[in-house]
């Protein structure tokens, strides 16, 4: 043959009576059918198999079961990214008319989400403090379809009830969404506690290796049956070789979480000896307002988020910044490396001086991310930090 004939054509895979151990990344999008019959069959899910990648792949499907085994899930999927997950979400259970109470504590795009973009589909929005059942039974109405929370809240570290906020959901008929991205199915499994979805941002802890933009949703039969098909019409998908590379990420998380976690309670402990530091939030700490819940729900594994307020306010914590060296200033979380944050230039900006004020953050606050660095490490960096305070 030509090359111009030769060019063009799928080159043939050898093949081999044994399977590589490490997962191929299965980037094609389209499949090749034997005929019209079997690509009906496929198509409409008569048959199982791939055809066409918006609507699944073999590396989504690989790392949705894989998530869906951790979580103790009886299904589950991946999307593009923690947004669209919550997206999918959504799209798939509500319609115009119907409503969600939401946490005040929520990531800021969710919040944008829940109260803006799906205002705009006929859907709102009541925003409360879900760590009391009573204001979350207040702002249930008549409407009501979904109540929304975060395991761990960003940056106070706040702990759901998810027990309790699911047993009060469903007393109204509505169905509890949560949010398990700072906490990681290595430390709570929503699901086994009553919630009736997870979703998870798997940029974050799950892959920890800040290279992926990922989601997931994880959820029961019962409540499944819109779920494919959002996705694949919203086309939400996940993209082949970022499901590879978190697969990849999700083989260490265990031994990731416990490493992250002890530095994690290490650093609060180390941080709330300073004169510099004016409070520590950990949930692992007795001083935390959700130790007793955190202790129940947890066991022994708190994150690998410590918050802290300097004294001496914004300049304070610009100091700190500038002088730990050593721990990037980059304003994500669940990286291999200790990180940090500042809530009120980065994740909070966009909050009124009066809601900043209810939550307690201010310009002195800094949020750290634990990473798997040794112990010794850790406590080095944050005291280069602290001198310079
Ligand atoms: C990052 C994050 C999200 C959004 O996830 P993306 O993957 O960035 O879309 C949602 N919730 C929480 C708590 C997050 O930290």
């Amino acid at each position: 043959m030509k090359p111009d004939d030769l060019c063009p054509h799928p080159p043939q895979f050898p093949a081999s009576p044994t399977e590589p151990l490490s997962a191929p990344i299965q980037l094609s999008t389209v499949y090749r059918c034997d005929d019209p019959q079997q690509a009906a069959e496929l198509l409409s899910g008569m048959q199982s198999g791939y055809v066409y990648r918006r609507d699944d792949h073999p590396n989504a499907y690989a790392l949705a079961e894989h998530c869906r085994q951790l979580h103790g899930a009886q299904r589950s999927a991946v999307s593009a990214s923690g947004m669209s997950a919550l997206s999918a979400l959504l799209l798939s259970q509500l319609r115009a008319g119907d409503h969600i109470v939401a946490s005040n504590q929520l990531y800021g795009r969710s919040l944008q989400l829940l109260t803006q973009e799906t205002n705009r589909l006929g859907i709102d929005a009541s925003v409360v403090d879900t760590c009391r059942l009573q204001s979350v039974e207040q702002a249930i109405c008549n409407r009501t379809r979904l109540v929304v929370v975060e395991t761990i809240t960003n940056p106070t570290l706040r702990v759901s009830d998810v027990a309790a906020l699911a047993e009060l959901a469903h007393r109204y008929g509505a169905l509890l969404a949560v949010d398990n991205t700072f906490a990681s199915p290595a430390v709570c499994r929503p699901l086994e506690l009553g919630a009736d979805f997870v979703f998870e941002s798997l940029t974050k802890i799950m892959n920890g290796h800040s290279d992926v933009l990922l989601g997931l949703l994880c959820g029961h039969d019962r409540n499944w049956e819109r779920i494919p098909c959002v996705l694949t019409t919203w086309g939400l998908v996940a993209n082949p070789l970022e499901c590879w590379l978190a697969a990849r990420g999700i083989g260490t998380l265990a031994l990731r979480v416990q490493r992250s976690n002890c530095n994690a309670l290490s650093a609060a402990k180390h941080l709330a000896a300073s004169a510099k530091v004016r409070t520590v939030l950990y949930p692992g700490l007795k001083s935390h307002p959700d130790y007793p819940l955190a202790c129940q729900q947890f066991g022994d594994q708190f994150g690998a988020m410590v918050t802290f307020v300097l004294e001496g306010g914004p300049a304070a914590a610009t100091r700190f910044i500038r002088a730990a060296k050593q721990i990037p200033f980059a304003p994500s979380l669940g990286e291999l490396c200790t990180t940090l944050s500042h809530p009120l230039s980065t994740s909070h900006r966009t909050m009124s001086e009066h809601d900043l004020g209810h939550l307690g953050i201010d310009g002195g606050m800094i949020r750290l991310s634990a990473g798997i660095e040794s112990e010794a490490f850790v406590h080095a960096a944050l005291d280069e930090g602290l001198a310079a305070v």
